[in-house]
């Protein structure tokens, strides 16, 4: 793969690059929270979350004595939730196996929880300076442009074939470098609609530029649909007006995070039912549902569902609920809802709560 213009790149990344947080640092600790963030998520939005983690835990020692709560407290609104536990988690391995040095060997790196080849690729180069090629979305869209590869790049070979052309011209004095000036390119550059070709470092060789074919490349076919569920919630209240609260159970989807109880309704069940029901069996409770608080929708990278949240009262009364699904249950104030860490469509109905 000679002739790809790798100095031109850089040259302009030297530039161009945009002057983002992680980028003023050196500390493999800050590099691998950032490269964490990063995964399926915007660069803006990471930015204040990456700002205020960083206040927070400046080292992976602090990261590593954390409560779990403070830490999902700090991500809540950022998605995928795992990806801080399972950060606090390779955070303590880092401390209490490899004196709280992230390690610098591959095999090391990826046996952490939480970075797989792609993020243990991106760390050991941007912070080790080793020679792995990181290819991500904007790296595929760049090199698949570049070579004119017409393939759709939702299949396997595909993906490989541009994982070796990334290997092959991957500038091994400065793959940190290289790797964040292709992605930045992709980013700020060779994005998917509008190219900027009339600026770009690589555009004398790029063939999409040279046949006018930046509509076509990269080809992705179409996804497939994904599910659509909707979801009973029952706003549980009791005499004082505090409101019943269920911690998700550690191991699960959201885990450690808090919710109103509920769960997804049957067919031929109408959502009122699915509310009754699924208090009992979450809660061991009988309820009465009461009018709608709200309806929302939500869409999770796999799926999205329609909430409706519905007021509820025990009936009888003087029954006590029970964690049958959740690792705890609580009643609390609506104003102490705030301290509690909530999945992004239960925090939009404390918020409205906050409102009434
Ligand atoms: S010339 Fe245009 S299509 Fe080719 S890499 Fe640059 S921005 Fe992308």
């Amino acid at each position: 793969m000679t002739g790809f213009p790798g100095n031109e790149l850089l040259k302009w990344y030297e530039h161009h690059q945009r002057p983002l947080p992680w980028r003023k640092s050196d500390d493999p600790y800050h590099i691998w929270v950032s490269e964490i963030m990063l995964q399926q998520t915007r660069v803006e939005t990471v930015i204040p979350y990456y700002d205020r983690f960083i206040k927070a835990f400046p080292d992976v020692y602090r990261l590593a004595e954390a409560g779990r709560q403070n830490l999902l407290k700090l991500w809540e609104g950022l998605g995928y939730y795992s990806r801080a536990r399972n950060l606090q988690d390779a955070a303590r391995v880092v401390v209490n196996e490899f004196d709280g040095n992230l390690p610098s060997g591959y095999n090391d790196i990826i046996s952490l929880k939480g970075i797989g080849p792609y993020t243990a690729a991106a760390i050991l180069s941007i912070a080790f300076q080793q020679p792995y090629a990181v290819v991500d979305g904007n790296v595929i869209r760049v090199l698949s442009r570049y070579y004119g590869i017409k393939d759709d790049i939702r299949s396997r070979p595909t993906k490989n074939e541009i994982q070796e052309i990334a290997d092959e011209i991957l500038n091994r004095s400065k793959p940190g470098d290289f790797n964040q000036a292709l992605m930045e390119l992709g980013a700020t550059v060779c994005t998917p609609k509008t190219p900027e070709c009339d600026h770009c470092p690589l555009a004398a060789g790029c063939i999409a530029y040279r046949t006018s074919s930046t509509d076509v490349i990269p080809y992705k076919s179409p996804s497939k649909k994904i599910p659509h569920h909707h979801i009973g919630v029952g706003m549980l209240t009791d005499k004082e007006g505090r409101l019943l609260i269920a911690l998700r159970p550690e191991e699960n989807m959201l885990g450690g995070l808090w919710e109103f109880p509920g769960g997804k309704q049957k067919p031929d069940e109408t959502i009122e039912t699915t509310v009754k029901r699924e208090l009992k069996e979450e809660l061991g409770v009988d309820v009465r549902v009461l009018e709608k608080f709200m309806d929302l929708k939500h869409t999770y990278s796999h799926f999205r569902i329609t909430l409706h949240a519905f007021w509820c009262l025990l009936e009888p009364e003087n029954q006590t609920p029970i964690p049958n699904s959740s690792q705890e249950v609580k009643w609390v104030k609506p104003t102490q809802l705030e301290q509690y860490p909530f999945p992004k469509a239960n925090k939009i109905l404390t918020e409205r709560l906050q409102k009434l």
